[in-house]
């Protein structure tokens, strides 16, 4: 487990001012990184991941017996930060069956018709499982922000402040709503940075297995990288919480997002102290019978001499 002090420094205040220019994109870089040294850095984030792959799978079978709580994880980041695949090696070693991940695109004419959050609802995980929002109800304050013209029909054509304040107070809304229903919720924004970005770019471009992660419109989006960072900066202030708080993830090392995030999203679970659920004294009596009587037959299940 990582130590918890070293995880207070990714978590946004609430309210607070967000200057992501102060949170590190690529951690290795860190004084306290460096003391530590790169190659046990990498070792040790392997080593996390592991064990928290490990944990999460436990947590989850917990989760769902108790059948109490959901766990809504949100990934929001630039493109090239790697969502997918931190969703991937996070969620690895989790039963299939216990979590479910949506990826959310740009809205069909039919989601554009309806308040902002319909979409989302529809997604939400049930009780007992994991839900991963791969792009979220986020994307309405981010890239609307910084695109207004694809905010569809009904909505201003120019909106003003006052428009991205109710956004976010109906998001704080949403999400008092799905915490007080048993929802955990965490955000994670995979902090990368414009270097990095164009060096995955181009290594997209330079392997043909890889041609088919480029798109046009990523650089299109690149072009308004200050505009998304400003957007990001406002949306996560105005959005962390302590009940559904953001994390900025230094993603420029993969290893040490992954970890980072595997690590907060088990101690989180862990930190619900969920049971399984107990059994009555009628029942106990049953498990007891049924034990004496399986007991009672040795021979059972063993092949004939
Ligand atoms: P990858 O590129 O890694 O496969 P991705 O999440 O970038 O994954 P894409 O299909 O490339 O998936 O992009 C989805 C696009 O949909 C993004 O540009 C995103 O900003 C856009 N999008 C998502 N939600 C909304 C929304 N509510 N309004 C407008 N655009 C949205
Ligand atoms: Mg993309």
């Amino acid at each position: 487990m990582i130590k918890p002090k070293l995880i207070q420094q990714f978590i946004v205040e609430p309210g607070s001012d967000v200057n992501l220019k102060k949170y590190v994109t690529d951690w290795t870089e860190t004084e306290e990184a460096q003391e530590l040294g790169k190659d046990a850095i990498k070792e040790r984030a392997a080593e996390i991941l592991a064990e928290s792959r490990k944990q999460l799978d436990a947590a989850q079978e917990l989760l769902y017996a108790s059948d109490t709580h959901s766990v809504l994880l949100i990934f929001q980041a630039m493109d090239a930060a790697g969502k997918d695949g931190t969703i991937r090696h996070v969620m690895s070693g989790v039963n299939p069956q216990g979590c479910q991940v949506f990826s959310f695109k740009k809205p069909s004419a039919e989601e554009l018709d309806h308040n902002f959050l319909w979409r989302y609802m529809k997604a939400l995980p049930e009780r007992g499982r994991i839900g991963i929002f791969n792009r979220s109800y986020y994307e309405d304050v981010l890239v609307v922000k910084v695109h207004p013209e694809w905010l569809g029909p009904g909505q201003p054509a120019k909106p003003d402040g006052k428009f991205w304040q109710q956004r976010y107070e109906d998001i704080n809304n949403f999400e008092k709503h799905l915490a007080r229903n048993g929802t955990l919720v965490l955000k994670f924004f995979l902090h990368l940075s414009k270097g990095e970005q164009k060096k995955r770019f181009l290594e997209r471009l330079n392997n043909p297995e890889k041609h088919w992660k480029f798109s046009g419109a990523d650089m299109a989006e690149r072009e308004h990288w200050k505009d998304y960072q400003k957007a990001f900066e406002e949306a996560l202030g105005a959005t962390s919480t302590k009940r559904a708080p953001w994390y900025v993830i230094p993603a420029d090392r993969k290893y040490v997002a992954r970890a980072l995030v595997a690590d907060i999203v088990v101690t989180a679970i862990q930190d619900l102290k969920l049971e399984f659920p107990k059994v009555s004294e009628e029942t106990m009596t049953r498990l007891d019978v049924a034990r004496v009587q399986l007991e009672g037959k040795s021979n059972e299940g063993k092949p004939e001499a």
